[in-house]
């Protein structure tokens, strides 16, 4: 879709599609790099949709999950405003997000851009990097250098995690849809990172101890997608489950770290 193409001509070449997932999306990431976080979601973000327009090429953003903040509610469905310190640590990301999902729909709403909006909730899969900082990375990581799993906290914050490729297939499906309101692509199997950690130790066969670190600031205390929207107007449903996940994870980690 996003035909880049001939580097000679880039951004003149045909442009059919912009799909946007330009953005730190690891909170070590974007704490450590809070005002480039914001200018991509905000400038950023207000680029790529001057570039649809004017190309007249569909567009799609990629929102989070973390729109709905430290949610009050679950499951969390796309009808819902959430519940974001704008002020905190994490309203780097949260509100830059929020920010390009209402640009998103004023583009559409005033100029007509044919856009999409995926909220995505937590995933992971082979590729991503070991020192990430996010809960999967890290606890492979850890468990495969037999070094202590790092919980925050007790633990009993829950998160549900998404294979990369269903991720990517429930995308696509989007972008091919007709449909302008956001989207909640994620896995609703919900566990707690304390129950991930325990995972992690079991199919990796590590002897690693877990131990408790401070909570950050601001840590959803819950996070479980509705997905009846995906499922009804993209006929779309996770299919791989964690195990085989985490699965892949591991055998890639461990091409890196021995
Ligand atoms: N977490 C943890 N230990 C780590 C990294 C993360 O306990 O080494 C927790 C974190 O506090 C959060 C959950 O795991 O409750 C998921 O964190 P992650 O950074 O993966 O993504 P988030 O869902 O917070 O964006």
């Amino acid at each position: 879709y996003l035909a880049f193409a001939q580097e000679d001509n880039f951004p003149y070449a045909n442009l059919d599609g912009i799909l946007h997932f330009a953005s730190p999306a690891s909170p070590a990431d974007y704490l450590q790099h809070p005002i480039h976080t914001m200018k991509v979601g905000s400038l950023g973000t207000m680029h790529a949709l001057g570039l649809a327009k004017e190309r007249r090429a569909r567009f799609l953003t990629a929102s989070t999950s973390e729109v709905y903040g430290d949610p009050l509610v679950s499951p969390q469905t796309e009808a819902y405003w959430g519940n974001v310190n704008p002020v905190g640590p994490r309203g780097v990301y949260d509100e830059a997000k929020r920010y390009a999902e209402a640009l998103t729909m004023a583009y559409h709403r005033a100029h007509g851009v044919d856009t999409r909006i995926v909220r995505i909730f937590n995933t992971y899969g082979p590729r991503m990097r070991p020192n990430d900082g996010r809960a999967v990375c890290t606890f492979v990581s850890q468990a495969l250098r037999g070094e202590d799993l790092t919980v925050y906290g007790e633990g009993l914050q829950t998160r549900s995690f998404c294979y990369v490729d269903d991720l990517v297939d429930g995308i696509l499906r989007l972008f091919d849809s007709a449909e302008h309101d956001p989207v909640n692509i994620g896995n609703p199997e919900e566990i707690t990172i304390l129950q991930l950690a325990h995972e992690v130790l079991e199919l990796t066969g590590s002897k690693s101890r877990i131990v408790h670190r401070n909570l950050p600031q601001d840590d959803p205390k819950q996070r479980r997608p509705a997905i009846t929207r995906a499922r009804t107007l993209l006929g779309w449903e996770p299919r791989i489950r964690r195990r085989e996940g985490l699965g892949k994870v591991i055998e890639y980690f461990r091409t890196l770290i021995g």
